[in-house]
């Protein structure tokens, strides 16, 4: 059974970066890094950042993946400005671009994912009432491990979503150059014109993360070790889907990497192929 996919993963630069890419490269899986501007650490992530720690950035676009924007402070966009959230995004741009430049190569698009999925309304990652019939399917995509907040979005976090998105717009952001999807609940819903990219399955890798382990107990998280983690894959059936290409987010956290690229392995292995995202751009007229 062969199903495509594009590989996304959140959270770089860390300590472990370095070893993701040679993993990636030696099994010829090309991959989107979103990548993070300002060191910092919290219960979810502890991240280098591009600033500090620009080196395994540069290195991973020499050999081959793609760049995308995380913002500077990986901060929920839903608790602060607008304005505030484009300096986010702008700041990590200049960082991303001056890597490129350091690289010697041609950044082929600019993509962003928003940090926790946050699009300016929290928790209400996409609006599910507005999704119709496939509203319930999305809540759970993004409710498993998400600990998600379900509570409808205020009139302003709706109006500063809407003024994000045409922002990003007009920055020239691109998501439909990760092109295949075919599911009506992506493509009939504002995931398929959204300007941040979103995703067809999380790997929920975080979750076994060893740090984690007294919050994966306290909270009773569903998949906390590799092998459920595995099961989530196994399990999961939009994954089954051959129609549809998919679009994979896993984390490069510390201490995280050995267990990523065992589940990009499992994958592999059980039949996905990760397409080359970038191949897509440059057979895009400029
Ligand atoms: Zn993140």
């Amino acid at each position: 059974m062969t199903r495509k996919a594009y590989l996304t993963i959140d959270d770089s630069p860390t300590k472990e970066t370095d070893k993701l890419v040679d993993f990636l490269v030696e099994r010829d899986i090309p991959a989107t890094l979103f990548a993070i501007g300002s060191s910092y650490k919290d219960m979810h992530v502890e991240c280098e950042g591009m600033e500090q720690n620009p080196t395994p950035i540069v290195r991973a676009i020499e050999k081959g993946m793609v760049i995308g924007n995380h913002t500077y402070s990986h901060r929920r966009s839903s608790e602060f400005s607008f304005e505030e959230v484009v300096e986010e995004i702008e700041k990590n741009e200049r960082l991303i671009d001056k890597l490129y430049r350091e690289a010697g190569k041609t950044r082929l698009f600019k993509v962003l994912r928003f940090p926790h999925l946050d699009r300016g309304c929290g928790g209400w990652i996409v609006d599910y009432d507005a999704a119709g019939q496939y509203g319930e399917h999305l809540k759970n995509l993004f409710g498993e491990g998400l600990n998600i907040d379900l509570t409808p979005p205020s009139a302003e976090q709706i109006e500063k979503k809407a003024k994000i998105q045409d922002y990003l717009r007009q920055e020239g952001f691109v998501t439909d150059i990760y092109e295949g999807v075919t599911f009506p609940w992506y493509k009939e819903t504002e995931m398929a014109s959204a300007y941040d990219l979103l995703g067809t399955f999380s790997t929920a890798d975080w979750m076994a993360n060893p740090d984690f382990e007294p919050y994966a107990k306290e909270r009773s998280w569903p998949y906390p070790t590799l092998e459920a983690l595995k099961s989530k894959i196994d399990g999961d059936a939009d994954l089954k889907d051959e129609e549809s290409v998919h679009i994979i987010i896993a984390h490069d956290h510390n201490k995280l990497v050995d267990t990523t690229c065992a589940l990009v392995t499992h994958m592999q292995d059980s039949g996905v192929e990760f397409l080359d995202v970038a191949s897509n751009a440059r057979l895009q007229p400029s």
